[in-house]
């Protein structure tokens, strides 16, 4: 075992799998530059793949899990109909696979969400998951998500709101949860832990498995992918309507563009007219006049090590559920019996695959940036958008609290880079909508690598004229007409 050296981030540590600091870079060299910025590249190798076409029906912008689905779902139905091949789509990245959030995404799968039009959604993603979870590295043990009696009303809301949308799930209150909770996890710390959400189909994937999975169905259903070839605007006609998209190989006529461009969104936004502000009107008639469109928040997630003779499975050998805990009147504390945060709020999944060894990964409540963030350098290349200094105790500190098994795990901490940033939209919740009648925007607000589903959904879409009900909560228009999503009873901006 080696030890890494004292960092800006953090103390030394253990770092069993001697890898470097970069993930998912391991001992190899850092990427290329362009124009002197480290460029994040693909995660998983690519071959075969195309030159620009000069024309397309379609075409799909980024090759994350939203674009990836998309290009995949859209080559699908066409050909399944008769409306045409995947040779009608092409889709483009300035990198490749997995670039951008997806490939460095902690990969938990799960429905909890206070707002209930997100259930449907989660509900035909993880169709997609059951699919081919071979190919798309699903894991489906299941996701806890635990609470104080604060919020006992909401996880009564969303465990109706789930069951409605024929998502099923069990909800544990008082005794009941404590013993569900003991039963899978007999060292598991009630403390004030009160509700416990039991979603059976959820779980966790690995994140660059699904990207490799996507990048061969892509493959298999003829769509024509193009990578390093980066997109700067688009050609409209005098009504709006996209004409051509343009990049740095030059322009290719189109028909129809979809856009899944995460953290880069606002850019395609704003290129394909869209507006910088909104007024938001809720259903009470409540208004906030001017609201930026999209702001952006840095993730706060992190590795942990599981020490010799310590794993995270189940009192029956299981892998364990994805858990989830939010302890709103339960601070945290350090060593130095200084108050780190005044609440808990954790999550965590066994996450072996991206560890290098047996170990998790999760992390706590991200941090609110500005309006205008730079997306490059992408990721964990990014000095600026890493966890902070006090993350790592506050992290292990709460899998101590909450597990006998864990006492003590505050070394094997795996200190390396895990940041990225997200853009999100003006109430926190995704816009699946057109911004102009032929360019379609999936802006999942950072929830989505769980969301798979929504390429499908536009592809059907797409190519049969109808909206899914799943995506009709989700437009824009929403802001204007009195449906915009409200806050919730959490301390996290992912409502
Ligand atoms: C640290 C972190 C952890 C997360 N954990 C989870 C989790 O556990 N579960 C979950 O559900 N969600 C999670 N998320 C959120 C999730 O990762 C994102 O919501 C989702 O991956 C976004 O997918 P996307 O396809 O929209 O964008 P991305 O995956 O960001 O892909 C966008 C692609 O577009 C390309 N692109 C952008 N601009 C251009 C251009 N001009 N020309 C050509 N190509 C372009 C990029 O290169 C990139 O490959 C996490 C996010 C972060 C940052």
């Amino acid at each position: 075992m080696t030890t890494t050296e004292p960092g800006p981030h953090g103390p030394a540590v253990p770092n069993p799998t001697e890898h470097n600091q970069w993930y998912p870079f391991q001992d190899r060299p850092l990427p290329s530059e362009i124009d002197g910025i480290l460029a994040n590249p693909a995660v998983v190798p690519t071959s075969a793949t195309d030159p620009l076409p000069a024309s397309a029906k379609f075409v799909v912008v980024g090759a994350g899990i939203h674009g990836m689905s998309t290009a995949f779902h859209l080559a699908k139905a066409l050909t399944e109909s008769g409306r045409g091949t995947g040779a009608d789509v092409v889709l483009i990245d300035k990198q490749g696979p997995g670039a951008g959030a997806t490939g460095l995404a902690c990969g938990c799968v799960r429905n909890m969400y206070m707002t209930g039009p997100l259930h449907a959604i989660l509900r035909a993603s993880v169709e997609v998951w059951e699919s081919d979870p071979i190919n798309f590295g699903f894991q489906q043990v299941g996701y806890i998500s635990v609470g104080e009696k604060n919020q006992v009303d909401e996880y009564h809301q969303i465990h109706q709101s789930q069951n409605d949308s024929g998502f099923r799930s069990d909800l544990y209150v008082g005794a009941e949860a404590e013993s569900f909770l003991k039963g899978i996890w007999p060292d598991f710390k009630m403390g004030s832990a009160h509700v416990a959400l039991h979603e059976l189909r959820s779980g966790y994937a690995g994140t660059h498995m699904v990207m490799w999975g996507l990048d061969q169905k892509c493959r298999q259903w003829g769509v024509t992918r193009v990578y390093g070839v980066e997109v700067n605007g688009y050609d409209t006609d005098a009504t709006g309507s996209v004409t051509g998209v343009q990049t740095s190989e030059g322009s290719i006529a189109c028909e129809q563009v979809v856009v899944g461009a995460g953290a880069w969104t606002p850019h395609h936004w704003e290129w394909l007219g869209g507006a910088d502000t909104t007024d938001l009107t809720y259903a009470d008639g409540t208004v906030v006049e001017n609201s930026p469109m999209w702001t952006f928040w840095r993730l706060l997630e992190g590795e942990v090590v599981l020490p010799p003779g310590v794993d995270f499975r189940t009192a029956d050998q299981k892998d364990a559920p994805v858990l989830h805990v939010e302890l709103m009147d339960t601070p945290v504390y350090g060593a130095d019996g200084q108050m780190i945060h005044d609440h808990v709020y954790t999550y965590l999944r066994y996450a072996a695959e991206r560890v290098g060894v047996p170990g998790i990964q999760g992390g706590t409540i991200p941090i609110k940036l500005t309006t205008d963030e730079d997306q490059e350098p992408y990721g964990h290349l990014n000095d600026r958008y890493q966890a902070d200094d006090w993350f790592a105790e506050y992290y292990t500190r709460t899998l101590e609290m909450l597990f006998e098994r864990f006492e003590g795990i505050g070394p094997w901490f795996k200190q390396r880079r895990n940041g990225g940033i997200g853009a999100f939209t003006a109430d926190n919740v995704p816009i699946f909508d057109h911004v102009q009648d032929n360019a379609y925007v999936i802006a999942d607000s950072n929830h989505g690598f769980k969301m798979i589903g929504v390429g499908k959904l536009v592809a059907d879409e797409l190519v049969h004229g109808v909206t899914p009900d799943e995506l009709k909560p989700f437009t824009a228009a929403r802001f204007a007409n009195g449906g915009t999503f409200g806050s919730t009873n959490s301390n996290s901006p992912w409502v």
